[in-house]
């Protein structure tokens, strides 16, 4: 008799990384989904991934090899679109997850988009300016084929920059024969960027931030914040909660973590990070050595701002704080999410809470295609509008539904996914 040994597929990794996790969220929100449930599979397979190989020829002259991927999840509701990740731990399974949360937070604040996410396996700080730019060049040729401003138009995400999407927005046009603006989103104001991009995650992170504490009756002035990652998405969102009166309590980024109960110096840190690259060191708080610690910060809003699987049942048991808004993509577990359930504690879901990126980068894909570039009053105007408005629909949805903002905003999305999955029907 032979034995059969069952080999797991990449797309049932359940209880496996990101993606795992996102399969969780998933088979959570199935239960609500009525007759569309028949279709839920679709969201369990990515409908289409490249992995490229990325070589370049290093200052030295010797040749570099990077893994890079596009991941389009879906595309029923419209083009694939979202991010680039530079990191050393990227992977295919991450890549898949991040493109699956692209496509539920798309439709959960209901811009015409799929989702998609691309990455390579490096850590960019290894790389001289030329060989990020012949790696970021090579990586966009090879993407080449499924990319396009109809098609599925990149950001950035971890480690890339307006300067990363003016090179691939070069590359992508220089192969087509004429300039393609609309490529990607996140480009300079001079290359048909658009304002307020840059601010609009953190912005978006603070609105609905403000929106949930009006819900549990917190006032925002006075109120303690605990920000995880000092980049585009925690350094801003910090810096507006600031603004208006709240006080950053404790900042951890992937070098230190620094806090001081009276509240730190947002735009001293800043400068300081410009200028060192970390929060380490920073003279006007004090340094935790414990990085768990972090967790245990006595704060009201706890805002998770650097990557997945963060908050995990290690951590979730020591968090103090009455809310959390989550900036990063998948920082909290599903296990974790049942933990912070029970105890009471708000959780914003990445889908909604940092979605503002995406939805500026919508208006940038639109203003691009009309050549009319509107003003930032008007961008952060529409923007605030299109944050309250989902995240009213959600909590109005969990309230209704008894069921978590997590579980309301995937049966948001997951309906208008799969309804227009259901109404276009299958192909032959
Ligand atoms: N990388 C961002 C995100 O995770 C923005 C994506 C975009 O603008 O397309 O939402």
């Amino acid at each position: 008799m032979t034995i059969k040994h069952e080999v797991p597929s990449y797309l049932t990794q359940h209880g496996i990384g990101p993606w795992g996790d996102y399969l969780e969220q998933i088979d959570r929100v199935t239960p609500y989904l009525g007759n569309l449930a028949r279709w839920v599979e679709t969201m369990k397979r990515p409908k289409r991934m490249l992995i490229v190989d990325v070589p370049i020829e290093r200052d030295d002259g010797t040749i570099a090899h990077f893994e890079g991927y596009r991941v389009q999840h879906n595309t029923s509701r419209g083009p694939g679109k979202g991010g680039v990740r530079f990191h050393q731990d990227v992977t295919l399974s991450e890549v898949m997850a991040l493109s699956a949360w692209m496509t539920v937070k798309n439709a959960a604040v209901n811009v015409p988009y799929g989702g998609a996410k691309g990455g390579i396996r490096v850590d960019p700080k290894t790389l001289s300016q030329g060989e990020l730019q012949r790696m970021t060049r090579r990586y966009t040729s090879e993407i080449g084929i499924i990319i396009g401003p109809n098609k599925d138009i990149p950001a950035p995400d971890v480690n890339t920059n307006e300067q990363i999407m003016a090179w691939m927005m070069d590359t992508y046009s220089m192969n087509q024969g004429s300039t393609a603006s609309g490529v990607v989103t996140g480009k300079p104001i001079s290359l048909g960027g658009s304002l307020g991009r840059r601010e609009a995650t953190g912005r978006g992170v603070f609105v609905v931030g403000c929106e949930a504490a009006v819900k549990r009756g917190l006032d925002i002035h006075g109120a303690k914040i605990a920000v995880q990652g000092f980049g585009n998405v925690g350094s801003i969102a910090a810096r507006l909660f600031a603004d208006a009166g709240a006080k950053v309590v404790a900042v951890q980024d992937h070098i230190s973590t620094v806090t001081r109960s009276s509240g730190l110096d947002v735009a001293a840190l800043q400068a300081h990070v410009q200028k060192t690259g970390s929060v380490a060191g920073f003279s006007g708080g004090e340094e935790i050595s414990d990085r768990a610690q972090f967790w245990a910060v006595d704060c009201d809003i706890l805002v998770p701002a650097a990557l997945e699987q963060q908050i995990t049942v290690e951590n979730a048991g020591s968090i103090r704080a009455k809310i959390i808004l989550e900036g990063a993509n998948g920082p909290t577990s599903p296990a974790a999410d049942d933990i912070l359930h029970e105890k009471g504690v708000l959780v914003v879901p990445d889908v909604i809470a940092n979605a503002g990126g995406v939805t500026v980068s919508y208006f940038e894909w639109v203003q691009d295609f009309s050549s009319f570039f509107w003003t930032e009053d008007e961008i952060n105007l529409r923007l605030t509008r299109i944050m309250r408005e989902a995240f009213t629909a959600v909590w109005q949805l969990a309230e209704e539904k008894k069921v978590s903002l997590r579980t309301a905003a995937f049966i948001v999305a997951c309906t208008r996914v799969l309804q227009a999955r259901e109404m276009r029907g299958l192909y032959p």
